[in-house]
């Protein structure tokens, strides 16, 4: 399905491409300190689908949990994350877009989590704390 998204200031856009069956959970401890939460939502999109409007900040991450490296992709003026892909030149073949930046992220419903054995134990069981529907 088509998808597009924005960053949290709206200075990054980006469009594409993406299969909500591949909506993927990831619980490694990259994803955690990268989010500053418990783990990270993303969806694969294919480099011939997938554009993006402003100038992203990057680095290398060169020793992630998976042993390969990555470019991660921030916006520079709020931070929020947008992707991240293998590194190299030029529009690569696949970006890992993070679904907390689209539009239709309600219809990517996460199908499976990967790193598991790195999970916080809290994350099975949020089903059974209060829920406030605002801020309490
Ligand atoms: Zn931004």
């Amino acid at each position: 399905m088509k998808i597009d998204g924005a960053c949290h200031c709206g200075y990054i856009t980006i469009e594409g491409e993406a299969d909500p069956e591949k909506s993927t959970i990831c619980h490694c401890t990259d994803r955690q300190t990268g989010t500053g939460s418990a783990f990270r939502v993303s969806v694969p999109v294919s480099g011939a689908t997938f554009r993006m409007s402003g100038q992203a900040t990057t680095y290398l991450k060169t020793t992630a949990d998976s042993g390969n490296p990555r470019v991660q992709a921030f916006c520079p003026r709020c931070g929020s994350p947008i992707y991240s892909t293998t590194p190299g030149d030029g529009p690569q073949p696949s970006y890992t877009v993070r679904v907390g930046i689209l539009r239709q992220r309600k219809e990517f419903t996460p199908r499976r989590q990967n790193w598991f054995r790195s999970a916080q134990p809290w994350v099975t069981g949020l089903a059974a704390l209060h829920k406030n529907e605002k801020q309490a």
